[in-house]
């Protein structure tokens, strides 16, 4: 059994997955979520159900689930991780499927998701981190809001007229037949933590036994977004956010609930792959689009503020006046705390299927970070840019064909750092042959229609284009 104080068995030693700093979360210090991991990643070892985890991840600071817990994971998308659990535990019955979510995820977005996967009572344990506010996306007001409590989008505070009342998810959920346990904890004092130890234990026992549809609800501070410090947000918690949702367990009926099995067929999976049109790459089993040849995949990739957004936006909108298909998926979030923002651009002669880019044709990485995640993405036949402005390391695990280009310092001779993007933009068009350069001088004048910043941006298209025939 791991002491309070150590570090769970069902963590990973160092996190891996989070390549920009492995030994600590991303959770804000005094957060609720860590101590919440903690519990779950103890009580996991202590019943032996690590390897029949599967962890449903939500969009929003929990989004990074599986950087911390060995054991299997899935990313859903906002609001739909109990419909994905769903699939998860109807498709892997003998697994511990555990849906964890946010308010913004489960109680706004996804409330008919969670509310018909307990209706329906399936086989999962959800986590509902309930801390009054959009926490990942800056602190907006969400259905779990107090009255009067101020947010970025009331700043005048919760006003029941306006925006109804907090929503009570526990005791909803408790209102339905088909759940087995439903309760509402805190991890915000020591006292509240030995009882959620307990609740979870159950819950996780429960799923173990396959007993149906627990739910617990979990008060959690955020310092961050409640302007608080740590141990004036944990005080909130009981002085104020308890008043409106109480602690108890709601429902408990896991003495006279039965084991239960859920309707499951299982297809082969190459049925699924031919349902899908897919077709196997033996070589490294993704479904590689060559390049040059109907479609292109890019990856843009930096820290926030370098441009990466707006320059898969320039590539596809270049490409849209080009008669081609296109998608740009931009993905940022607690990532951009010092990590990796990136846009995925697709673009085809033909119907475009997913923008999701997971082994792109082209990557350009800004920042050292990007180079890591994604560099060893790229297949044998793939381009890879990177900015040797900023970049002194090369990692040595990558396959694609690799060009330092010195973007900042390119863009800074143009006239301002900013235009990176720009340089990049020309020096990437002119690698794969899709534009000529007076149709991208036309596409920049329409772009920045004031003078000076239209001058600095054609100056880093040419510096972009020119260094492209010298390396
Ligand atoms: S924003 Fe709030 S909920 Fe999100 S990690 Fe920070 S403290 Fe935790």
């Amino acid at each position: 059994m791991a002491k309070v104080y150590e570090k769970s068995p069902a963590f990973f030693d160092t996190f891996e997955r989070k390549p920009s700093m492995q030994k600590t979360t991303h959770y804000c210090p005094g957060c609720g979520h860590g101590t919440l991991n903690k519990i779950i990643a103890d009580q996991l070892t202590e019943l032996g159900l690590q390897d029949q985890a599967i962890f449903v991840g939500p969009v929003g600071c929990g989004v990074f689930i599986y950087y911390y817990f060995e054991s299997a994971a899935v990313s859903a998308a906002h609001g739909r991780a109990s419909a994905v659990a769903t699939g998860v535990s109807r498709a892997n019955p003998d697994s511990v499927t555990i849906s964890y979510q946010g308010d913004g995820d489960l109680a706004a977005i996804g409330t008919s998701n969670a509310i018909h996967a307990a209706n329906r009572g399936e086989n999962m344990i959800v986590f509902f981190v309930n801390n009054n506010i959009y926490g990942m996306t800056g602190g907006q007001l969400a259905p779990t809001t107090l009255i009067d409590q101020t947010s970025s989008t009331s700043p005048y505070g919760r006003s029941v007229k306006n925006d109804g009342y907090p929503l009570r998810m526990a005791e909803m959920m408790a209102g339905l037949e088909a759940p087995t346990l439903v309760a509402r904890v805190g991890v915000n004092n020591p006292k509240n933590i030995r009882q959620a130890i307990k609740v979870i234990r159950k819950g996780l026992e429960i799923q173990r036994d396959k007993k149906g549809y627990t739910f617990i609800e979990v008060l959690s501070q955020c310092p961050t977004n409640w302007r608080k410090d740590p141990k004036e947000a944990c005080e909130w918690i009981d002085e104020v956010v308890s008043k409106q949702y109480p602690f108890g367990v709601f429902k408990d009926l896991t003495a006279e609930r039965e084991a239960q099995d859920r309707p499951c067929e299982r297809p082969e999976f190459s049925a699924v792959a031919k349902q899908l049109g897919l077709v196997e790459d033996e070589t490294n089993g993704s479904t590689q689009i060559e390049i040059a040849q109907n479609k292109l995949q890019f990856k843009f990739a930096g820290f926030g503020g370098q441009g990466v957004l707006s320059l898969g936006m320039m590539m596809a909108q270049l490409s849209m006046q080009h008669n081609m298909e296109v998608t740009w998926l931009p993905s940022y979030g607690p990532e951009m705390r010092g990590g990796v923002a990136n846009s995925s651009v697709v673009v085809s002669k033909s119907t475009i299927g997913s923008p999701v880019v997971d082994y792109p044709d082209v990557l350009v990485a800004l920042n050292r970070p990007s180079l890591e995640k994604f560099g060893s993405l790229v297949p044998e036949n793939g381009l890879i840019v990177y900015n040797s402005s900023l970049i002194d390391q090369v990692p040595a695990d990558l396959k694609g064909k690799v060009f330092a280009l010195p973007a900042t310092d390119l863009a800074s001779e143009a006239g301002t750092a900013k235009a990176a993007n720009v340089v990049v933009l020309g020096f990437v068009a002119r690698k794969i042959g899709m534009f000529d350069l007076a149709d991208m001088e036309a596409f920049l004048r329409e772009t920045f229609k004031k003078p000076t910043l239209q001058e600095i941006n054609l100056k880093a298209l040419h510096a972009g284009w020119q260094e492209a025939e010298n390396i």
